[in-house]
Formats: C-alpha cells, sequence, structure tokens
C-alpha cells in the first residue's frame, strides 16, 4: 500500500528547518532582496550550526548539501535515506527564502555535483568546500553538449581556458565545478567536471549580474585564461567512454534537479500559506470538502493550486526516494523539475493576482516569492528541457531523433 505520509523519521529535521526558515531566513528575507550582491553575513551562523549538526550525525541533509547513491550494491532494503532528507529541509528551507537558501555557505550546487561524482580521496579532499555550478557559457545554455571551454593535459594539469556564466554563487563560494571538453572533437563523451579552487591563477571573476529575483544569491561571470587545475582534480574518470556518452555528466541532474524542484515546493507553500491567511481575512473560506464549483472563484482557484502543489510534491519526494533505493531516476527528477518549476511560477503568481494590491505590493512577500520562483523553472534545465528528456524517456528517442 502506497503511504503518503511523510516519514517520520524525518519530522524532527523538517521541524528545524522551518524554525530557521521562520526565525532567522524571514526575518532578513526584504533586507536582502533590496542590498543585491551584499553578503548575507547571518548565514555564517547557521552554517555552523548546519556544520555542528552534520558533525555530530545529528541531521541529514539539513541545507542544499549534495546527495549520494547510498548502500551496497545487492542492498534490497527499502529506505527513506539522504535524498528524501534532502528534499524535504530544502523545501523547508525555501518556505523561508530561495535566494538566502542559495547563499547558505558550502550547500552549493557544485557541492552536489562532487557527492555525485567524486571518487572517496576526492569526497575527503572538498569536504567541507563550498562548490558553485559553472556549465552556462555565452551561446550554450540549454544545449549543454555543446561547451566550448576546454580542458588541456599539461603535465600533472589541465589547462582550463573559456567563460562561464550565470555561476550561482560564483563569487562567493571556495571552489567552482568546471564543466569543459577534452577534446570537442569526440564531442559530449569528452566533457568533464573540474573542481577548481578560487585564487587559482588565471581564473578571475568577471563581473556579477542584476536580477529579477533570488538577490540575495550572488550570480558570477567567471574567467579562464590558462588556468592550471592539478589532474586530480577532475572529478570522476577522466577516460573519454563514447558509449557511455554524457551519461557521466548528465548523473549529477538526477541529484540536482529534484533539490531545485523541493525549492519551487518550498516557496510555493510560503505563497499559499500567506494567501490562505490573506484569504481567511477577507471573508474567504476554502472549504475542503465540498466542490470547487459550488464556491467562490477565489476558493476554487485556491483549491486548484493546492492540488498542483500536492502533485509537484509528491514527484519530488518520489524522484528522490528512487535515487535513495537505488532506482534510475533520470525521468523521475525531470518530471518533478516540469512540474514543480511550472506550479511554482504558477501559484506564486497566482497569490500576488488573488491577494490584489496586497499581494503587489512591498508590504507583504508575495510579490518577492513571485519574482525568487522563476529562476526555478528555469536553471539546472529550463520547463522546456525537462518536457523533452521526459518525451524521450517516454518514446524511446535519443537526443538526435527528438531535438
Ligand atoms: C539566476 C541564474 C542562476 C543561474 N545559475 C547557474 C549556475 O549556477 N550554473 C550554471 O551553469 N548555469 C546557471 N544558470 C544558467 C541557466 O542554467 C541557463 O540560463 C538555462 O540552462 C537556460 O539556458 P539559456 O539561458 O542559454 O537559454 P537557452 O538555452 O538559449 O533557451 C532559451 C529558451 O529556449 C528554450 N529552448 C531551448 N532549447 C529548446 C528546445 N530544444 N526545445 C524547446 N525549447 C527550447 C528554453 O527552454 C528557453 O525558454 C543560471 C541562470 C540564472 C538566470
Amino acid at each position: 500500500m502506497i503511504n503518503l505520509d511523510d516519514p517520520k523519521k524525518f519530522r524532527p529535521l523538517v521541524g528545524q528547518a522551518h524554525q530557521v526558515a521562520m526565525n532567522m531566513l524571514r526575518p532578513i528575507s526584504r533586507k536582502y532582496d533590496r542590498a543585491e550582491h551584499e553578503y548575507p553575513k547571518e548565514l555564517d551562523m547557521l552554517a555552523a550550526m548546519i556544520d555542528g549538526l552534520s558533525e555530530s550525525g545529528a541531521s541529514e541533509g539539513a541545507g542544499a548539501a549534495g546527495v549520494r547513491r547510498e548502500g551496497a550494491d545487492g542492498d534490497t532494503t527499502v529506505k527513506n535515506g539522504t535524498n528524501l532528507a534532502s528534499v524535504m529541509s530544502i523545501a523547508e528551507m525555501c518556505w523561508g527564502d530561495v535566494g538566502l537558501l542559495l547563499s547558505m555557505p558550502r550547500q552549493g550546487l557544485g557541492n552536489s555535483a562532487i557527492a555525485s561524482v567524486a571518487d572517496d580521496e576526492q569526497l575527503a579532499r572538498f569536504d567541507g568546500v563550498w562548490a558553485g555550478m559553472a556549465i552556462t557559457e555565452p551561446g550554450t545554455g540549454s544545449d549543454s553538449a555543446n561547451i566550448k571551454t576546454t580542458a588541456t593535459l599539461d603535465g600533472d594539469h589541465y589547462v582550463l581556458n573559456g567563460e562561464k556564466i550565470f555561476v550561482t554563487s560564483g563569487d562567493r563560494c571556495d571552489a567552482v565545478v568546471v564543466w569543459a571538453t577534452l577534446d570537442r572533437e569526440l564531442g559530449r563523451a569528452a566533457i568533464k567536471s573540474f573542481v577548481v579552487p578560487k585564487g587559482t591563477e588565471g581564473m578571475r571573476v568577471e563581473r556579477l549580474e542584476h536580477k529579477l529575483g533570488i538577490r540575495a544569491s550572488d550570480t558570477a561571470t567567471i574567467i579562464f585564461d590558462n588556468c592550471r587545475v592539478p589532474a586530480e582534480n577532475l572529478l570522476g574518470s577522466p577516460e573519454v567512454d563514447v558509449k557511455q556518452g554524457f551519461a557521466g555528466a548528465m548523473a549529477t541532474f538526477d541529484n540536482t534537479r529534484p533539490l531545485v524542484a523541493a525549492m519551487a515546493v518550498g516557496c510555493a507553500r510560503a505563497s499559499l500559506d500567506l494567501t490562505r491567511e490573506l484569504l481567511a481575512d477577507a471573508g474567504v473560506v476554502v472549504d475542503h470538502d465540498r466542490p470547487a464549483q459550488l464556491q467562490s472563484a477565489a476558493a476554487a482557484k485556491f483549491l486548484q493550486m493546492e492540488a498542483d502543489w500536492e502533485a509537484a510534491h509528491l514527484l519530488v519526494l518520489q524522484a528522490a526516494w528512487m535515487a535513495d533505493n537505488r532506482q534510475p531516476n533520470s525521468l523521475e527528477a525531470s518530471m518533478a523539475k516540469a512540474k514543480a518549476g511550472r506550479v511554482g511560477s504558477d501559484i506564486t503568481l497566482s497569490c500576488v493576482e488573488l491577494a490584489g494590491s496586497i499581494g503587489y505590493s512591498e508590504a507583504e512577500l508575495l510579490e518577492k516569492w513571485a519574482r525568487d520562483s522563476k529562476i526555478l523553472d528555469i536553471f539546472e534545465g529550463t520547463q522546456q528541457i525537462q518536457q523533452l528528456i521526459v518525451a524521450r524517456r517516454i518514446l524511446g528517442l535519443s537526443s538526435a531523433e527528438l531535438k
């Protein structure tokens, strides 16, 4: 029988995340929305707390940490593990503030890449490093197989050359996981990821972006000009396996897409919770026991948004649970990201609409959440790209057959 309740064992973790979101993130939300590019120094204390919890083993997935397929091969025990804990706590933190969650030290998307692909030695070496993720380039976004940044082996170093844009935490992080090609002639199989520590000669932050939302999060353009990185910083295998193609690099997305989808779920719930209160204050009763068409237009709209939210929420839990149980989840990760990304934007904007002038004004955070949520339908693969991936998987078509 399917049990749709959240796992009991994660309730304390989710409860803690909720307290942090309510008491530490919400109070500084507007401040750092206005002070774009200013580092939210309050997060240092929070990061130290999360480190403490992780070290004591008291917390699984307290922030946007990396996730790893757990368990030895052949282990058939069904489990609710780190992936599920991560999406649940991230959703809760994003109920507080997405931009601040994305700014949390040592919890970058690059950390997920390291956790997903690194070998044990690299995992130990990069432990505690705050890592951003640099895939996008001028002229290369959705078509990440088209990356032009090169990595050329020179002795025991790789020399990186290229430009990366829109790197989340690119200015504040300690290192960036950079996607580069070993040989453009060999196509997508030659794309590898490299951990480049901040301050490495030949790497420079060129500029920071001004953005619609998630303004607390810094977004950087980074130039690599003959940047020498130790060969052992290449994540995974240096072999170019043409048969495996892009699969190795893309595996990272199976882990990061549910995390981004969870962010959308958390942000949308923030909007729903506040709108529910505002509607109640305005005398609108939302009755879950009566058909929507028999209720006011506002109540019917609210019921429809709640149903959409629940569908997104369940898809996120499913994708994460599959990863915990070592089941291939590329299809489900993209479905979760597509659904949560879209309903996240729809719900937050519809809540602005339902709340009218209060929704549009800065007196409440509804307008901010509508701005913040849009990025969650864009980065880590846009809405359209997720739908394309889902269609390819269901129809059994390759990327060459369905573009
Ligand atoms: C705030 C912010 C933070 C970011 N953080 C990071 C980061 O940390 N690291 C990183 O590497 N990147 C990051 N990005 C980049 C982000 O991942 C890309 O913007 C995204 O992948 C889309 O790429 P693009 O902007 O080049 O758009 P394009 O790929 O040019 O797409 C433009 C439009 O065309 C659509 N489209 C493209 N191809 C198809 C197709 N085949 N079929 C149908 N529609 C299609 C897209 O869905 C989109 O709507 C960030 C971007 C922003 C705005």
